[in-house]
């Protein structure tokens, strides 16, 4: 590219400064190998629906010239039926991701710009471990973090416990809590988060990326308190990654502030279409769920037998500390053998490798290469 000379040094310095110090979201890997089993980003190993497939395809014509529903109307209506809401207490976003980044943009002012009374109107609030999104996206805003820790089991402290950690803050503007829990797996009865829920004063989003997993979920706490949401994607449970859909569901007057700083035509128009579509054909994805839950029990007693300690797991996938090497060589051990996995850096979690719950042909294969890296 031939760039003109002007007295621009360095492109770099037009950022804002905030912007050049960031450190961004590190992604799980996407490469393109073939016969590679990838099981480092939760992926659902079954494919969208026939139905949904069928839906997409017939969408795909000289119609892709029109800006799609502004607000996924069809879309909030028939999620609201699903759930008990009503459409006004839902809103749809590019993903849950655009939806978290969303809800930091309306709840917490940046701390360069003065807090509201009380102190806390700058703090978005999360715990560690949990989703590495959340620090990216206060960071991003401008916005102080408060990362309080999980106990070591990653279960969630009780209000007492967190009134002495002395770092927990009740008048944080965010808190985000993942649950289940990423990466530790580990879930949380609705009794307690509700006792968390009472304790704060700002705006509490429940992350519930992998509920469908689990064994209870807990978006009757989105429906009885104002300062509660509920985040729900399409991405996990219902193999829909690519089209980016996700949803929040909260009180009409909450969701109405997101609703008014969103991007006009943030959902695409085939991600509403699949995800309508979707909505049609839930004993498909119940069914793959059932499989993905049986596949993790069985992977975690085959781990188990090779000396692996996992956490109990209400996700689709497991934290695990693999026995006689390292977790980093276990990573790279597993991908010479053409398995991927996930393995975090960080001191909490360097000891442990997440691995996403597969087909059980995957788990298979993934149980019978960990016996030959053992000699087993
Ligand atoms: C995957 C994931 C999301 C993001 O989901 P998208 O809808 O694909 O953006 C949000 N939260 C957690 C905890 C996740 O694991």
């Amino acid at each position: 590219m031939a760039v003109l000379r002007t007295r621009i040094q360095n492109p770099q310095s037009l950022a804002r400064p905030l912007v050049r110090r960031l450190r961004p979201y590190a992604y799980g890997e996407q490469p393109k190998i073939a016969g590679l089993i990838k099981l480092n980003t939760n992926e659902n190993p079954y494919p969208p629906s026939p139905r949904v497939l069928r839906a997409l395809k017939a969408a795909v014509d000289g119609r892709l010239r029109l800006y799609p529903n502004p607000t996924a109307q069809a879309l909030r209506e028939k999620l609201g039926r699903l759930h008990g809401a009503a459409a006004a207490a839902i809103i749809v976003g590019n993903g849950s991701d655009e939806l978290l980044a969303l809800a930091v943009r309306a709840f917490v002012e940046p701390a360069t710009a003065g807090g509201r009374a009380g102190g806390g109107g700058n703090v978005v609030q999360y715990f560690t471990p949990s989703y590495s999104l959340y620090p990216v996206l206060a960071d991003i805003h401008g916005a102080t973090k408060n990362p309080v820790h999980l106990k070591p089991d990653f279960g969630l402290p009780a209000p007492g416990e967190l009134k002495r950690d002395g770092r927990w803050r009740s008048d944080a503007a965010l808190t985000l809590v993942t649950t289940p829990n990423a990466p530790s797996g580990r879930g949380y009865t609705t009794s307690e988060l509700e006792g968390f829920c009472r304790a704060q004063r700002g705006v509490v989003v429940l992350d519930e990326a992998y509920a469908n997993f689990a064994d209870e979920d807990a978006m009757r706490l989105a429906m009885t308190f104002p300062h509660v949401i509920v985040a729900r994607t399409f991405s996990k449970a219902f193999s829909l990654c690519f089209q980016r859909v996700g949803y929040f569901v909260g009180h009409p007057s909450l969701i109405a502030v997101l609703h008014k700083i969103r991007d006009s035509y943030n959902v695409n128009g085939l991600g509403q279409i699949a995800a309508a579509a979707t909505l049609a054909d839930l004993d498909y994805y119940r069914a793959n769920i059932k499989k993905i839950i049986q596949t993790r029990q069985w992977l975690t007693r085959e781990l188990a037998g090779m000396g692996f300690q996992t956490f109990p797991s209400r996700t689709n996938f497991i934290l695990t500390q693999p026995p006689r090497f390292t977790a980093e060589e276990w990573l790279g051990k597993l991908r010479k053998k053409k398995i991927l996995v996930r393995w975090f850096g960080s001191p909490e979690l360097k000891n442990y490798l997440r691995i996403t719950i597969g087909t059980a042909a995957e788990a298979a294969i993934l149980a019978k290469a960990a016996r030959k890296i053992l000699g087993q």
